[in-house]
């Protein structure tokens, strides 16, 4: 609990007699076996940092499972995004797709709980063999298809596959598109905007010029804060556990980018997270929402 209130009082949250400023985590993986026995410590490390909310999103099945256990251990502060990971396509068992199509059709309809189908979409990096750059792409059609039948957002992975990615969208009646941690080819990016999608980034907003390029293009108006944790980063993150703590230095750095006061960016931050998730619960949290 310490080292909660030493983090709280190096991000500069609250100045005394200000309205202290609400923060978001759109996407972090609090399923992850990392985090296991430290999920108690995560959150309430987070609420010290103002942090409102979070979506834990989800690699397969078991974890996708878990996100749900977390969300109902923590109801009205975790909400879960469904799915399957590119990355986790080499390890899928037999019948574990149709598995996690039913289990996202279960609990899908519940908004108190599930906000996205994610993280899915597609890495060609991760898909040397042909046999699995079909899969991928297989399981990424239906993960969409679920999507579509029960009107969610998708929170896209789109490392290395971007143009192939926003290709694929169009043919599916998607509620909403977040391409997380965004950050190639930036050429496509106008046409993200263009079409109503999100862009969500993390701490490398903080230390990386690729990802501050990313940030500076993006309105604020279709932008969202992450962690992606537990992956880890370097600069000022470098051998930390990546906890939603980090978001006030990500909110910290957007505002510098864009010339903005930070209450500015993280009530229209929290504002987008709202809209974009449907998350009706914090509504109320929101000053004004369009
Ligand atoms: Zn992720």
């Amino acid at each position: 609990m310490e080292e909660i209130h030493k983090r709280r009082s190096l991000s500069s949250v609250v100045k005394s007699g200000e309205v202290p400023l609400k923060f978001v985590d759109a996407h972090i993986h609090l399923s992850d076996t990392e985090y296991c026995q430290k999920v108690a410590y995560i959150i309430a490390e987070a609420k010290c940092c103002n942090v409102v909310a979070l979506v834990s999103n989800s690699m397969n099945l078991e974890t996708s499972v878990r996100s749900i256990q977390l969300v109902k251990e923590n109801a009205g502060f975790v909400y879960a995004a469904l799915g399957i990971h590119p990355w986790s396509v080499t390890n899928l068992t037999s019948d574990e797709l149709q598995r996690t199509l039913d289990f996202i059709s279960q609990h899908g309809t519940n908004r108190e709980e599930v906000v996205a189908v994610g993280e899915i979409g597609l890495d060609s990096r991760y898909a040397k063999r042909r046999e699995i750059r079909d899969l991928q792409f297989r399981v990424f059609q239906e993960m969409l298809h679920a999507a579509e039948k029960l009107s969610l957002p998708v929170v896209v992975h789109s490392r290395w596959s971007a143009p192939k990615i926003m290709n694929i969208l169009p043919s599916y009646n998607l509620k909403g598109v977040l391409f997380h941690w965004f950050s190639s080819p930036i050429e496509l990016l106008p046409q993200i905007i263009e079409r109503g999608y999100f862009v969500s980034e993390g701490p490398p907003t903080v230390f990386s010029s690729r990802t501050q390029d990313v940030v500076r293009r993006v309105p604020i108006t279709n932008l969202l804060t992450e962690t992606d944790g537990p992956v880890s980063y370097h600069g000022p993150f470098k051998d930390k556990l990546t906890t939603p703590a980090f978001i006030p230095q990500v909110v910290k750095a957007v505002a510098e980018i864009k010339g903005m006061a930070e209450n500015d960016v993280t009530e229209q931050v929290l504002k987008n997270f709202v809209n974009f998730f449907g998350i009706r619960n914090l509504r109320s949290q929101v000053s004004s929402l369009s």
